[in-house]
């Protein structure tokens, strides 16, 4: 079954009945393009930058550096989509030189954008590399930051990008509840949202994603996650925005055709999981997508909206 549905499984992300739902990759950096174009990526959902900043524990990479890096990811997606995570330094991607000092809660501390925004030569380091990067390529580049929690870090990033003349579509990531719960307040200031159901995760349960023992509350099934997925994707309906998936939930074939059921616009993964995605979705058609996630809303607990999903796509 596993090779009949890669077989199956080749084209653009979309559903039996044709709603297309662009299928992208996760990328840490040019050494990830290769597998994301084999797998048939659309282009790049989330290209976390953190990996080129890992090298020296001193100091930023050079714009030199950096607009290197950043053109050969680029190059590998003419007229393809990709979009790039400024630095989210902190927390679990701890950055020495970036260190907010002792924290008793890093994760709750001064982490990404929050890092940036007090750290403004890094971000606009890497703003200018990305605008340099992108200068006479066709590639459709959007930058995003992490952890935005309301109107105004949206607006403060926003006014970054401008500053530093870079030319792309700028966007939000939904990570802190806050931002999903005004999420039509960020689109005044930004055209897109991405959804990182990781970190969405552990704000909204008050579970960190680096305990398991709280994992049970880490699941991209539980109902109130799928509220605040809904929240966002209505938002940008409303707006008439994008709101993408780039945690780990858009990877699960079953969620993906119930985040696509619930309004997100497209869906970004490792690359390995794009082909399950893919044949997923192809399975069945937006209307069944949608019942689906009406009935993993209605349900009480993760496990429940997993069965629900499942017995609606099923059974038709
Ligand atoms: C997320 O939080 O879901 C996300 C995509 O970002 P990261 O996993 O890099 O924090
Ligand atoms: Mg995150």
């Amino acid at each position: 079954e596993r090779r009949a549905a890669l077989a199956a499984s080749t084209g653009p992300g979309a559903t039996s009945d044709g709603h297309k739902v662009p299928l992208l990759a996760n990328i840490g950096g040019p050494a990830d393009v290769a597998g994301a174009l084999e797998a048939g990526a659309e282009g790049v959902g989330l290209f976390r930058t953190e990996f080129l900043f890992l090298d020296d524990s001193e100091r930023a990479p050079s714009l030199e550096t950096q607009t290197a890096t950043y053109r050969q990811v680029l190059e590998a997606f003419p007229e393809g989509r990709v979009v790039v995570r400024v630095l989210d330094a902190g927390a679990d991607k701890p950055l020495a030189f970036l260190s907010p000092g002792e924290e008793p809660n890093p994760a709750l501390g001064v982490r990404g954008l929050r890092t940036l925004l007090d750290h403004p030569e890094v971000l606009d380091t890497q703003l200018k590399a990305l605008a340099a990067a992108a200068e006479g390529l066709p590639v459709y580049l959007e930058v995003m930051a992490p952890m935005v929690a309301d109107r105004a870090d949206a607006k403060a990033f926003a006014d970054a990008c401008r500053a530093a003349g870079l030319r792309a579509k700028f966007g939000a990531m939904v990570e802190i509840p806050s931002a999903a719960l005004r999420a039509r307040s960020v689109l005044q200031e930004v055209e897109f949202l991405s959804l990182g159901t990781n970190d969405l995760a552990q704000y909204t349960f008050a579970a960190d994603r680096q305990v398991g023992a709280v994992s049970r509350l880490q699941d991209p099934w539980q109902p109130a996650l799928l509220d605040l997925v809904s929240l966002s994707a209505e938002a940008a309906k409303a707006e008439g925005k994008s709101c993408g998936v780039c945690g780990e939930a858009a990877a699960d074939p079953l969620l993906a055709c119930v985040l696509t059921g619930l309004g997100v616009t497209s869906l970004s993964m490792s690359a390995s999981a794009i082909p399950y995605v893919r044949a997923a979705l192809s399975r069945h058609t937006l209307a069944q997508c949608e019942r689906a996630a009406a009935a993993a809303r209605a349900a009480e607990s993760a496990e429940e909206a997993r069965a629900a999903a499942e017995a609606v796509l099923s059974g038709e």
